[in-house]
């Protein structure tokens, strides 16, 4: 049995659900979940027959209409129409030449058209006011033309169906370094970007031993400044501190993971950050609702590991069909995608599974559990990926990866923690590997600015199990987001429902620190801040970042000035 919420329908009914030319909805969800199960099966009679692809679409059809696992959106809402675009992430190359930023933008346009989000390194660009020598004039640099990305996301909706995002990343010893930092302090400007920027190890080290730091001209490598790393440093950190940006890219724990180093140098992400990916790679997510995999076993809730690794198997598949029958918007992204293949499998509703366990969020036995549940979805993933190779093949580029020759797989990466802002919400669980948000809150639609008021269930079934005065209790937790003063609530189950800010940002790092241990692509996580938060707060979480081996970090002051592109967690 499926039960969406009525914030679910809201959202399939405005985004998803096929409408007519007169914008009637012509399909139930369940007929969606059939239209994506059926398309994506479509894939299996390359290697089998009709009656595969049938099975394939009757099993992928029930694990979407259990909410158990969803695919990224543009796969809900594209798959079956003419649309066909299945990816969420791309990443687009920007070169030192006015003809080929243009093209660029044209490509951007058409994937964000499509539900896509795109990323971009503007490293390459010459700095501001460096000379032009086709017209005589000087160059505006990067942040003036990230500027004209956004102007162009601006005026096209995502298939008339959210905004575009990109991600937007300048290496950090690039000469107009100091110009991007705070190229979002001023309200509203590039408010299509995160941005985030590209750390070297190198320049780490620097801050630390309080040396000196050059910024090098990207054409002739000419030093052109030299500043004081830590000033640098000091900089990126209070802007993160008002307004949320720059995030951190930690380009050299990156690359060492870069499973096609052959292939280039990654230098750059999707907008949310989980998918690190070359120039005109595209990658397929999902996600696996964790909230469902708990199991009554004798007096104890447990994790439901046989379940689990079933719900693996068939989503590495599903996503590997995914690829095979999707569109791609140019020739070069399907050449370049095709050759890697890679994929993105991660978790919804990590939150409400510790819950469901009874495990508060912030404790060592959370962490650690992350840590397992990750590796057992990363093992699981690794052996439906090369049990595919097998019968399907390695992806095109394995001779040139680091896995050859040990290990054929069909997917150069398996794994990546998407926020999953909007399919969590079609699952009714908390959003990717997020604490709750809130108990009680209003969920903010970008498209419509419409609001619906929503109560966590678990919460709710909690208060209707012990029979607690529910309205008396869910006014207050309304008001104030969350349980914590409730007397009326046991101490042991106000430390279970804490909501994000209740949360110290140390646990905030340490789950996604937990998950980034066992995923192959990045860890999407927004650690929250309270309004209180220092600037050393900021320095400290961005550092601990980088030593603990994050591939990237983005922390969320509570009520800053400025507001995320994607307002991780209360938008859809
Ligand atoms: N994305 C986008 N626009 C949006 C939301 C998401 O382009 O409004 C892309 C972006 O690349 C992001 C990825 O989709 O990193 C996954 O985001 P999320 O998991 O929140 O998407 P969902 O599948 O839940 O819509």
């Amino acid at each position: 049995m499926t039960i969406l919420t009525d914030n679910a329908q809201l959202v399939l009914r405005e985004r998803y659900l096929l409408k007519d030319k007169k914008g009637r909805i012509r399909e139930t969800p369940l007929e969606m979940f059939r239209r994506v199960a059926e398309a994506v099966a479509e894939a299996e009679r390359k290697w089998s027959d009709e009656k595969a692809a049938k099975k394939w679409a009757g099993i992928f059809f029930e694990v979407m209409k259990k909410l158990n696992f969803l695919p990224n959106s543009p796969t809900l809402m594209n798959a079956g129409t003419p649309v066909g675009q299945l990816s969420a992430c791309f990443v687009l190359p920007v070169e030192d030449d006015l003809k080929t930023i243009f093209e660029t933008i044209t490509q951007a346009a058409l994937i964000q058209q499509k539900g896509g989000g795109t990323g971009f390194d503007f490293s390459h660009l010459r700095p501001k006011g460096d000379d032009i020598y086709t017209s005589g004039g000087y160059a505006s640099g990067p942040v003036s033309f990230m500027k004209v990305f956004d102007a162009a996301t601006e005026h096209v909706m995502q298939g008339g169906k959210r905004r575009g995002a990109n991600m937007g990343v300048l290496l950090v010893n690039h000469p107009d370094i100091e110009a991007f930092i705070a190229a979002k302090s001023m309200n509203d400007t590039l408010r299509n970007f995160n941005i985030s920027v590209g750390i070297l190890d190198a320049f780490m080290e620097a801050v630390g031993n309080n040396d000196k730091w050059d910024l090098i001209h990207p054409n002739s490598q000419r030093i052109v400044k030299t500043l004081e790393a830590r000033k640098l440093w000091q900089e990126i950190v209070r802007n993160a501190w008002s307004n949320g940006d720059p995030g951190l890219l930690f380009l050299d724990t990156i690359n060492v993971a870069n499973p096609t180093p052959k292939l280039g140098r990654i230098e750059a992400t999707n907008p949310c950050g989980e998918v690190p990916l070359l120039p005109y790679e595209s990658c397929n997510l999902g996600s696996i609702n964790l909230s469902h995999y708990v199991r009554q076993k004798n007096s104890s809730k447990t994790v439901d590991w046989d379940q689990l690794a079933k719900v693996v198997e068939i989503a590495i598949r599903f996503l590997d069909d995914v690829v095979e029958i999707n569109r791609y918007p140019d020739p070069v992204i399907s050449e370049k995608t095709l050759g890697n293949r890679k994929i993105g499998l991660g978790v919804m509703g990590w939150a409400e599974m510790l819950i469901k366990l009874g495990i508060p969020y912030d404790t060592m036995e959370a962490v650690t559990l992350g840590e397992q549940v990750m590796k057992f979805i990363q093992e699981k993933s690794n052996a439906s990926s090369a049990s595919l190779a097998t019968a399907r093949g390695s992806f095109p580029n394995w001779e040139k990866s680091i896995y050859y020759p040990e290990s054929p797989l069909r997917h150069a990466t398996r794994t990546s923690i998407a926020p999953t802002g909007t399919i969590s919400v079609i699952a009714n669980t908390s959003s990717s590997i997020e604490p709750l948000f809130a108990l009680v809150y209003q969920r903010k639609y970008v498209l419509n600015n419409d609001t619906l008021t929503t109560v966590n269930p678990l919460f709710l079934n909690y208060l209707y199990e012990q029979h607690l005065e529910v309205n008396d209790i869910l006014e207050k937790a309304f008001e104030k987001g969350t349980c914590k003063d409730m007397e009326a609530i046991p101490p042991e189950i106000r430390d279970i429902f804490k909501t994000a800010l209740e949360i110290p940002p140390y646990w905030h790092l340490r789950h996604q620190i937990a998950f980034q241990k066992y995923t192959d692509n990045a860890v999407s996580k927004t650690i929250n801040l309270p309004s209180s938060a220092t600037l050393e707060d900021v320095d400290y979480i961005y550092t601990t970042a980088w030593s603990s081996k994050a591939k990237g970090i983005t922390v969320f002051r509570d009520n800053p000035l400025g507001k995320q592109v994607l307002n991780k967690g209360i938008s859809g």
